[in-house]
């Protein structure tokens, strides 16, 4: 679609193909050195066990926030903001979302997207409007499902993953650790799987356990991973960081 019809979309065309689930007007963590806004868009169609946006997962059709609404704050942040980040939920779950980062791009900001690559197309089609992708990178592509619980997750996510490369978007693959979900052996199929791929850009960071969709995640009984073990990995990337692993 042109860019002009784009614009020319009414918020309320806008509201009838996303369904914005919660805002954060100004965040500093969820774009790398930029001032952000987070938009969390409703809908996801996997139950990562250790997920912790479960108020997030069920699919509605109603809008929690209007997109007039949404337009409007980000309209008095012109200027105070560099960048809007598009989360979830899976964000690229929404068929409204290239049309919704098409506006917000033409107000000036940067793009931001989080997604785990569940949807490859979409995620191709948005990746030209976007400055900034962040890429949920869950485990090998054989173990997929036993931390998605869905069958061919693995192929989808990969997909994606080789897209954004492609695209030469500025992007972060990474990899949260529950510790009962991946092991060492696993993290570094991972990682292996990841640099064949040709990735330079790696996160590896612990889960946080407290609210986990699954009960039972919620308290860890393998050993937490070393970071000895995790910054065996730094060389294989030109940008790595870890993020919430203590040394003990
Ligand atoms: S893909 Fe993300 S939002 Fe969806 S269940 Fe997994 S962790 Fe939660």
């Amino acid at each position: 679609m042109p860019i002009d019809n784009f614009l020319m979309r009414s918020p309320q065309d806008i509201d009838n193909t996303i369904v914005v689930g919660g805002l954060t007007p100004l965040t500093t963590i969820d774009y790398p050195g930029e001032l952000a806004a987070v938009i969390f868009m409703q809908g996801c169609p996997w139950s990562c066990g250790y997920c912790q946006n479960t108020d997030l997962l069920p699919r509605k059709n109603e809008n929690n926030i209007p997109w007039s609404y949404v337009l409007a704050l980000l309209e008095k942040r012109k200027g105070l903001l560099d960048a809007v980040v598009f989360s979830g939920g899976e964000p690229t779950l929404q068929s409204g979302l290239e049309s919704a980062i098409q506006q917000v791009k033409a107000m000036g900001f940067k793009i931001g997207l989080h997604t785990a690559g569940i949807y490859p197309d979409r995620l191709k089609q948005v990746l030209p409007l976007t400055d900034w992708v962040g890429l949920d990178m869950k485990s090998a592509k054989a173990d997929y499902e036993k931390i998605t619980g869905v069958k061919d997750s693995g192929e989808k996510a990969w997909k994606s993953a080789r897209a954004i490369i492609d695209s030469g978007v500025t992007y972060e693959f990474r990899t949260t650790v529950h510790p009962d979900m991946l092991d060492k052996q696993q993290l570094s199929t991972l990682v292996n799987e990841l640099t064949d791929l040709g990735a330079e850009n790696y996160v590896i960071q612990h889960c946080v356990t407290t609210s986990c969709l699954d009960e039972s995640k919620r308290v860890v009984t393998s050993p937490k991973l070393e970071l000895a073990v995790v910054n065996q990995f730094r060389d294989k990337f030109s940008s790595f960081e870890i993020r919430n692993f203590s040394s003990s």
